[in-house]
């Protein structure tokens, strides 16, 4: 049945609008491609639903891409429910019957009646059952106990295994499917229409096609959900990331069911395969970039307490081969698997023999042969020696050597000076690393010297959290791409190159998202495919309250923003904001502006995102080889590199469009919020690159 490339799950509901305010029993979706969920989508009624779900599809196969669709309701009935009602046993004739029958609309839906309607076709009461609205339906029972002899089994097979499965007859109560199903097949019924050709209803048609729709039950799988997570929502998001990161053949094993009339719920029989004990962590609040009332000019290192303490990890984890595993981040405290080293070894080229020895000459007799690193010898007999080479096991009878250097030999003895201790020149066992010892902690990010460590303790493979997708977007009508035939009434692109190099250079997945023209349908489209396919967007220019600052304008009108005016040289307000649940950094377009708020508040929002914990950036002091004189009220950052003296110049001009000198500098100096007057040999701090992780 070939690959899926993308997943789509939708929480469905049978209720009226829930309103504009994300709500739970509303209906939720998710898109996931390749392990990776977005954050869920809130829509308040089934119409909403519906053309979500066509749009979203028609951008997948737009693309080219087979989408595998997921609704949580049943799509067939117990056996001989479709026969009863249409003569046929064939599911779609029962779908176009309930497609007819149903009158579906935001405020209001005829569930109870068609449920009535359908149990007047059938011999006593019910089956359907559960009318929740105030006036009674004729044949509509409100208690499932009034029924009798209607004939119809009360589950499906799927629902027989399936333990908690609520049988379709409920029509109202918690955990109900009755209306759900009525509601939703209606639906696919339409979609069914629509997509005509490239779309398969599982199980009942070959999925061969470029949309298959599927049957799912979270519950089977998923568990409660986190703190922060609305349940409906963090279902669904479980379900697509799981599904969409099963390789192809399991997935087909999977969809290969044997099930004639009523359906089946995908992944049954098959729950190990999606159960996930790696949760997705809580999504970021859409206020948390929200700023205290009142306040006009916030300072830097108030800026980065905010962000610090609003901030987490939103990336999920994935295993890797150690030999991936260079750069990457911890996702949780690593193990040694053996201790390190193994055994006792010699720790130089000597002559081992058991126990030390007193002050004076000792002569011992030599046995054959050698001990050497990976060849073990042979047990030495006590009052004997063995010739042995750094590295080498300690053979049984061996526990201290005497250094090569030391020695005067015969063919067939040793001779040698003590005082010598007991274990003298080797290597005990675990005497690094012993086994089960804690080797690195979750949020590290990984070093060379982490992978031998590693390596050493048999740790083979390791969790890690999937990389930061940093998107980089560049705003303005002036700029033009590098490398275009351009006149001098352009500036090429300069900050997206070099934002993308930054984030790669800090250990992130960079996304290029392209150039936005200054409109806001321009930056509105951008951001819609940075937050599908990133965990942070790094937007420049047009970040100001002027009025072609899309970008504040557009995150403003998504409700979810906030123009945080910090007190800092270079940049003009920075524009914080929130979209569809993806944080957004609106940069300033100066290129100098840009460079220093991404280091300075990027950087170490970034790092808590991608799960390394707050980095603060490593600064020292080094005397100044400049004199500069600052008003209070906003800390300044200067771009500086050290002289041959050890001391710190700053570059000639401090004009924030000088992209010279960001190449010419090696780091930046930052003065104080406070007054400040430097003169030459005063200390100030001076940040490497490095010292930001660089
Ligand atoms: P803005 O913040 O959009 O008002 O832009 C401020 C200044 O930065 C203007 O001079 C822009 O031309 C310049 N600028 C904006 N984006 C870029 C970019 N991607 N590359 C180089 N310069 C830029
Ligand atoms: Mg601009």
């Amino acid at each position: 049945m070939g690959k899926w490339d993308s997943v789509i799950m939708v929480d469905w509901s049978a209720g009226n609008d829930r309103g504009p305010t994300p709500k739970a029993d509303a209906i939720w979706a998710t898109q996931a491609r390749e392990g990776r969920a977005q954050r869920p989508v809130y829509l308040r009624n089934r119409q909403m639903a519906e053309d979500w779900i066509i749009n979203a599809v028609a951008a997948e196969r737009a693309q080219g891409r087979r989408v595998l669709l997921g609704f949580d309701f049943p799509f067939g009935y117990p056996k001989g429910f479709a026969e009863a009602v249409t003569g046929s046993a064939d599911v779609f004739s029962l779908w176009d019957d309930i497609e007819t029958r149903i009158n579906d609309a935001p405020g209001a839906n005829n569930r109870f009646d068609v449920a009535g309607g359908y149990n007047a076709l059938f011999p006593g009461v019910g089956p359907f059952w559960g009318n929740g609205l105030k006036r009674d339906i004729l044949d509509l029972p409100r208690k499932g106990t009034a029924r009798r002899d209607h004939m119809m089994p009360e589950r499906r097979e799927a629902e027989t295994r399936a333990k908690g499965a609520f049988p379709l007859w409920q029509m109202s109560g918690a955990g109900s499917v009755g209306g759900q199903a009525l509601m939703g097949i209606a639906m696919l019924n339409r979609l069914r229409r629509l997509w005509a050709d490239d779309v398969a209803i599982w199980p009942f048609e070959t999925m061969t096609k470029g949309v298959g729709i599927v049957e799912i039950w979270p519950s089977l799988f998923v568990g409660d959900a986190p703190d922060g997570w609305i349940k409906d929502a963090w279902q669904v998001h479980e379900v697509a990331r799981a599904v969409s990161a099963l390789p192809d053949a399991q997935l087909d094993q999977m969809l290969n069911v044997e099930a004639p009339e009523e359906g089946w719920i995908f992944g049954l029989g098959h729950e190990a395969l999606l159960q996930s004990d790696d949760p997705s962590p809580p999504p970021l609040s859409n206020d948390c970039f929200a700023l205290p009332a009142g306040v006009s000019w916030t300072r830097v290192d108030e800026a980065l307490d905010m962000l610090k303490a609003r901030l987490g990890p939103v990336t999920t984890t994935e295993t890797v081969a150690l030999s991936a595993a260079l750069g990457r981040i911890t996702a949780a405290p690593i193990f040694a698997s053996r201790s390190h080293p193994p055994k006792s070894n010699a720790a130089v080229d000597g002559y081992g023999f058991a126990g030390g020895v007193s002050e004076g000459a000792h002569t011992l007799p030599l046995v054959a042969g050698a001990a050497a690193a990976g060849h073990a010898a042979d047990a030495v007999p006590a009052g004997s020696a063995i010739r042995i080479l750094t590295g080498a096991q300690l053979p049984d009878g061996v526990d201290t050597i005497v250094l090569q250097e030391d020695v005067t030999l015969t063919a067939e003895t040793v001779t040698f000076k003590g005082p010598i201790k007991p274990g003298a020149n080797t290597r005990a066992a675990a005497e690094d690393i012993a086994e089960n010892a804690q080797i690195l902690p979750a949020g590290r990010k990984i070093t060379p010297g982490d992978i031998a460590v590693c390596a050493s303790t048999g740790v083979a493979s390791l969790t890690v959290r999937k990389l930061l997708r940093v998107g980089v977007l560049s705003t303005g009508d002036e700029l033009a791409e590098i490398g275009s035939e351009v006149g001098d009434d352009r500036i090429f692109d300069a900050n997206r190159p070099m934002l993308l190099g930054l984030v790669a250079g800090l250990g992130f997945e960079a996304v290029d998202l392209g150039r936005a023209a200054d409109s806001r349908v321009a930056v509105q489209s951008k951001l819609n495919d940075g937050a599908s396919r990133c965990d942070v967007i790094l937007t420049s220019g047009g970040a100001s309250a002027g009025e072609e600052d899309h970008v504040s304008a557009v995150l403003t009108e998504g409700g979810a923003i906030n123009m945080w005016r910090i007190a800092i040289k270079p940049g003009r307000p920075l524009a914080l904001g929130m979209w569809q649940g993806v944080p957004v950094f609106g940069l300033p377009g100066n290129p100098v502006a840009a460079y220093v708020c991404t280091l300075v508040f990027g950087r170490p929002a970034m790092s808590l995102l991608a799960g390394a914990g707050w980095t603060p950036p490593e600064g020292q002091l080094r005397p100044a080889a400049f004199t500069k004189r600052k008003k209070p009220g906003r800390q300044e950052y200067f771009r500086a590199r050290l002289n041959a003296d050890g001391a710190v110049e700053i570059f000639k001009s401090e004009g924030s469009g000088r992209v010279s000198g960001i190449s010419w500098a090696d780091g930046l100096v930052a003065l104080p919020h406070e007054e400040a007057e430097v003169q030459p040999g005063d200390l100030v701090t001076y940040i490497p690159w490095s010292g930001f992780g660089l």
